[in-house]
């Protein structure tokens, strides 16, 4: 079956390099687009410049390119969208649903990470604060392509979150639904750590009437130790001379089922043998694989 109407996505952050956890949701958003016909664009989501990793940009496009990926139309970098996420947030500011907090890291030590709701109705200034997205009371759920149902009560569970730090510097969950909605993306397909970061995103589209794209979240690759395979952990780059080797074993980790020879083909081969046999369905519905049970 073909889908041209098909939008997906890699996104990753520059704090560092593409690493094998990388790899496979990198592999599996764009086996998903092209298998059925869609495009699959790259964004790179430089948000946050203290934690950016010198030169980490470069390599994760040069990485992509030696690992045979494509994408469609131009690099997007969120870096060029500030002025668009400032103005959302003036706008929920000014309409009251946002709102200004000037609680400390200190303060909110021991509220599990739920924001108790100290600053909803102080009525602070924007200026040098934080801003946090009131949240309804709601439970939201929706139905993961490969996890299945998953449901997470807003008030309780995450409670008004930030859209833009103190700094100045702004969220994660805020720039994702604008730029997925601005550039049209009907398929999200990422690792499982964000998961739980999904009922907000759901929450932001439906207050900014944006439309909900499908969902897919891949198994996260974790390190025997029980540490995820990431960029915080300092995990080994991907090699440019491993490339089609690390893709075969990132196919495995997807449930499908390369043949040997793969490992000894080009990339783009063995990217076009994986367009060919896609099949999500096989995706092992578990959050983690440790490293150690990949064949
Ligand atoms: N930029 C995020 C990361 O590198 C991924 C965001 C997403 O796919 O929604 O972990």
């Amino acid at each position: 079956m073909k889908d041209a109407s098909y939008i997906g996505r890699f996104a990753p952050t520059p704090s560092g390099y593409l690493h094998f956890g990388s790899l496979v949701a990198a592999l599996a958003s764009y086996l998903d687009a092209r298998s059925i016909g869609g495009k699959w664009l790259l964004r790179m989501e430089d948000l946050d410049p203290p934690r950016e990793v010198q030169g980490a940009q470069d390599a994760i496009l040069h990485t992509l390119e030696a690992y045979g990926f494509e994408w469609d139309g131009e690099l997007a970098r969120q870096s060029a969208r500030h002025a668009e996420y400032a103005a959302l947030i003036e706008r929920l500011f000014s309409q009251g649903m946002a709102y200004a907090c000037i609680c400390s890291r200190k303060q909110l030590e021991g509220s599990g990470g739920i924001y108790p709701g100290t600053c909803r109705d102080a009525g602070h200034c924007a200026d040098g604060a934080a801003i946090r997205l009131r949240v309804p009371s709601l439970e939201y759920r929706f139905i993961d392509r490969v996890q299945g149902e998953f449901r997470q009560h807003l008030g309780r569970e995450v409670g008004d979150f930030v859209i833009q730090r103190r700094d100045g510097l702004f969220a994660y969950q805020l720039a994702v639904v604008l730029d997925d909605a601005w550039q049209g993306v009907t398929d999200v397909v990422r690792g499982a750590d964000l998961l739980d970061s999904t009922p907000r995103q759901l929450y932001l589209q439906d207050l900014l009437g944006l439309p909900q794209p499908r969902y897919l979240h891949v198994p996260l690759i974790i390190q025997p130790d029980g540490h995820k395979l990431g960029k915080s952990y300092r995990s080994p780059p991907l090699p440019p001379d491993q490339a089609s080797p690390l893709l075969t074993r990132a196919l495995r980790a997807l449930g499908q089922q390369p043949p040997a020879e793969l490992a000894h083909i080009t990339p783009r081969e063995a990217l076009a043998w994986g367009i060919a046999h896609w099949e999500a369905e096989r995706i092992p519905r578990c959050r983690t694989l440790a490293e150690a049970q990949l064949r």
